[in-house]
C-alpha cells in the first residue's frame, strides 16, 4: 500500500499527523470574492500547520476549481509537509452552466481521473448536493467509481450539510466501491451521533472538519460527536480536518482562524478531554489507512 503525494508515493506509516481536509488554492463561482491562488500565502499558511505539529495535509480541491498541482508541489517542497491532491469533481454548484466538463461522458471523466491518479493525485473526489444528486453529480459518482475500480484510489465525498451519507455509501457500493474505500466529509454539519454511527457501521470513514466555525456550532459539539462515536465502537473510522476553504479563514489573507486551527487549538483540547490515544488514532493511524491504496492500474489513457 502507498499514499500518493504530489511529490511521490510514500509508505502510509510515514504520513504522520494529518490534516485530512484542506484547500490551498481555490476559485469557484459558488464563492465569489473568496478565491485564494497565491503560492506565497499558501506556503505561509501551511508553515503554521507544520509549526503546530502537522506533517501532512490532504487538499480536496478537485478539477475545475483552480486546483494548482504545481502550487501544491511548491508548498510541499517549501514546508516539508506531505501533500495529497485530488482528482475528481465537486458538487454541481461549483461549475458554471456552460462548463465543458458537464458534457463529458462518465467514461471520459473516468479516463481523466485515472490519468491524473497516474500523475500526482492521490484521491478521487465526488460531491453531492443537499439531500439529492443532480444529473451531473450522478455522472461524476459513476466516473469516480469507475476510476476507483481501475486504480484502487479512495473515493472522497463532499456531503452537503452532512446529508445523504449512508445513501451515498450504498450508491457507491452498488457501483463497485467497497465502503472501506469511501471517506465522507463534513458529516459534522449534521451533528447527529446516531446517524454517524449507522453510517460508520458500513465500514466507511467519517470526516469531521468543522472545528473553528463558532458561528454555526462550538467545538464542544464536535468533541461530543467524537466521544459518542468512540463509545459506539467507531473510533477507527474517524478523520479530522480543518477545511479552511475560504479566503476569509486564512491569516495570510487577513482572516482567521488560519490553517493551523485544528492542530494548534482543537487537537490539544481533544487530547485533554478525550485522551492522547484517541487523538493519535484520529490524526495518525486512521489517515494512514484511509488514504492508502494499492495502485493496480494507473495506465496512461
Ligand atoms: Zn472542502
Amino acid at each position: 500500500m502507498i499514499i500518493r503525494t504530489v511529490t511521490g508515493d510514500i509508505d502510509p506509516a510515514s504520513l504522520g499527523p494529518c490534516d485530512a481536509h484542506e484547500h490551498l488554492f481555490l476559485d469557484t463561482p459558488a464563492q465569489p470574492g473568496e478565491e485564494f491562488l497565491d503560492w506565497d500565502k499558501a506556503v505561509a499558511e501551511a508553515l503554521t500547520l507544520a509549526a503546530a505539529g502537522g506533517r501532512s495535509l490532504v487538499d480536496w480541491t478537485p478539477i475545475g476549481l483552480a486546483r494548482d498541482l504545481d502550487g501544491l508541489v511548491h508548498v510541499a517542497r517549501e514546508t516539508g509537509l506531505h501533500v495529497v491532491a485530488a482528482t475528481g469533481l465537486h458538487r454541481d454548484a461549483h461549475y458554471a452552466a456552460e462548463d465543458a466538463l458537464r458534457s463529458e461522458s462518465a467514461a471520459a471523466l473516468a479516463d481523466r481521473f485515472v490519468s491524473e491518479l497516474g500523475d500526482r493525485c492521490g484521491i478521487i473526489k465526488a460531491g453531492a448536493s443537499y439531500h439529492h444528486l443532480t444529473a451531473f453529480e450522478e455522472k461524476a459518482f459513476e466516473a469516480a467509481a469507475l476510476a476507483h475500480v481501475r486504480t484502487g484510489a479512495p473515493v472522497c465525498v463532499h456531503t452537503q450539510h452532512g446529508t445523504m451519507g449512508l445513501a451515498l455509501v450504498e450508491r457507491l457500493r452498488g457501483l463497485g466501491v467497497a465502503p472501506e474505500a469511501v471517506i465522507l466529509a463534513h458529516v459534522d454539519r449534521n451533528p447527529d451521533a446516531g446517524e454517524h454511527a449507522e453510517t460508520a457501521s458500513t465500514g466507511a470513514t467519517l470526516q469531521l472538519d468543522g472545528p473553528g466555525r463558532a458561528k454555526y456550532w462550538p467545538d464542544s459539539t464536535i468533541l461530543r460527536l467524537i466521544a459518542d462515536l468512540e463509545e459506539a465502537g467507531h473510533a477507527d473510522r474517524l478523520l479530522l480536518g480543518g477545511d479552511t476553504g475560504r479566503r476569509g479563514m486564512m491569516r495570510a489573507y487577513g482572516g482567521g482562524p488560519g490553517l493551523d486551527y485544528v492542530f494548534a487549538r482543537f487537537k490539544p483540547r481533544l487530547e485533554r478531554e478525550l485522551g492522547q490515544e484517541l487523538s493519535d488514532r484520529i490524526f495518525v493511524t486512521n489517515p494512514a489507512r484511509a488514504f492508502a491504496w494499492e495502485p493496480h492500474a494507473c495506465e496512461a489513457v
